[in-house]
């Protein structure tokens, strides 16, 4: 087993499901990066790249990638 948890949602402190991934480019570095989306049951969506899993969560401004 990867020592992995499970994230909580920040906003509702609910467990987050992992949904899309989204290729983004990130000005930082100027790459083209994937973001993995997540979602709560509450709706609340969050967004990280997928390159550094202790970034912290962002707010996802399209909802939608959590598949509706
Ligand atoms: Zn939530």
């Amino acid at each position: 087993m990867p020592n992995e948890s499970v994230p909580i949602c920040p906003q509702c402190g609910g467990p987050l499901r992992a949904g899309a991934m989204a290729l983004c480019h990130r000005q930082e570095d100027d790459r083209r990066t994937c973001r993995v989306v997540w979602g709560c049951s509450n709706q609340h969506i969050w967004w990280k790249w997928a390159d550094r899993p202790t970034a912290p969560l962002e707010l996802c401004p399209y909802p939608d990638l959590m598949g509706g």
